[in-house]
């Protein structure tokens, strides 16, 4: 039985039209030079003058990124599926719009509903599908957002996470399933979002968002939205984002309250002019004590879905300056206007807040303790 290597569209002219060849090989790098050596056309397109893999090919042994394994010296054994992954070049904003995929006809078909949409149209699903964003947690508001991101067409999904998937979580979160208990989130939210989307690259990073990886993990991204709902990482995803000058498009929940808002210094508040500073711990209720209703992350989360999609295509109005309250008891909608705070520690004018704080005593945490669950609850106080 040989490996089975998957095509993407882009380089199929190159392999006689084929989505999938089956090759002989023991590692990843063999697998290729015989691709390459068989299709000659390919060659030009996986690598480089030098011989190297070209950096915007990412290749993946079954589900996982060469990259995070032996790179080409990764080992593949008979049965193994490679999939060929070409990248879409990222970076900062502006590049989005620089770089527009093509669209193929699986994606003309998939997609039908939103190219006849005259706000999105093909030129703004090639946005989506040179977009990426990034999903600090794939939780109770993560879950939704990456189902209807996935579903959108957003090409590059990344995801930071270090939980496991437990019975308690699936009241909400339904990225993950019953048959993913004990699992890593990520290797479960890999596995939905490829099902319901092939076409959407899932970048994971099963670790704690910290001072130390924040600013590497985010300036990859055009986009993210924070989907956790602890103090130290909202605070450090807020820092970082105006520090890399991205939108942060936030969402947090509590019982049966919810709010939502895009902070983008660039053009308007950050989270800090909302809360400069995180209140001590003991002032705001405890994680364990939170609990929420399921359905609410989920309409919380499809908020920043769309409030994200909105700012990739670059439609209608986003809820940058504004604060949306939910309270779904009364299923009323509320929104307080939010000012740019010019005295803001990390945004204002003379910034006290130049590189990250890692924050660590909260919901009634002493320091050096483990943090629990992101997502147990909002420990943000409405003020309104
Ligand atoms: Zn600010």
């Amino acid at each position: 039985m040989a490996v089975k290597i998957l095509i993407p569209t882009p380089l199929r002219p190159y392999v006689d039209g084929r989505d999938t060849l089956e090759l002989e090989g023991a590692s990843v790098g063999e697998l290729l030079e015989r691709l390459a050596g068989e299709h000659t056309a390919l060659k030009q397109h996986l690598f480089a003058a030098d011989g190297r893999l070209r950096s915007f090919v990412n290749v993946y042994v079954n589900d996982r990124d060469i990259r995070r394994l032996e790179h080409q010296e990764t080992r593949v054994s008979p049965g193994d599926t490679v999939s060929i992954i070409p990248s879409i070049a990222g970076g900062t904003g502006g590049a989005v719009a620089d770089q527009r995929p093509k669209l193929s006809h699986e994606e003309i078909l998939r997609y039908s509903r939103h190219l006849i949409l005259p706000d999105v149209g093909v030129e703004g699903q090639k946005k989506l599908k040179a977009a990426r964003v990034l999903l600090v947690g794939a939780g109770g508001l993560g879950s939704p957002a990456a189902l209807y991101l996935a579903a959108a067409g957003v090409g590059t999904l990344g995801l930071v996470d270090f939980d496991v998937v437990d019975k308690t979580n699936l009241q909400r979160q339904i990225l993950h399933g019953t048959s993913a208990v004990g699992t890593p989130k990520l290797e479960s939210a890999r596995a939905r979002i490829q099902d319901l989307n092939p076409n959407v690259q899932v970048e994971t990073f099963e670790t704690r968002l910290t001072s130390e990886n924040a600013l590497d993990i985010i300036r990859e991204f055009d986009v993210v939205a924070d989907g956790t709902d602890n103090f130290p990482t909202r605070y450090l995803v807020n820092d970082a984002c105006v520090l890399l000058g991205k939108p942060n498009v936030y969402g947090s929940i509590f019982r049966f309250e919810g709010q939502a808002s895009v902070f983008y210094a660039k053009e308007g508040p950050c989270y800090r002019c909302l809360y400069a500073e995180p209140p001590p711990a003991g002032l705001v209720p405890s994680c364990a004590e939170g609990g929420v209703l399921g359905v609410l992350p989920g309409i919380i989360g499809s908020i920043q879905a769309m409030e994200t999609i909105k700012l990739i295509v670059g439609a209608g109005e986003p809820l940058i300056g504004r604060l949306l309250l939910f309270d779904a008891l009364k299923l009323q909608f509320r929104e307080l206007k939010l000012e740019k705070d010019p005295d803001c520690p990390v945004c204002g004018r003379n910034p006290t807040v130049t590189e990250l704080i890692d924050y660590d005593a909260f919901c009634g945490l002493r320091s050096g303790e483990t943090p629990p669950e992101a997502e147990h609850g909002m420990k943000t106080t409405v003020e309104a």
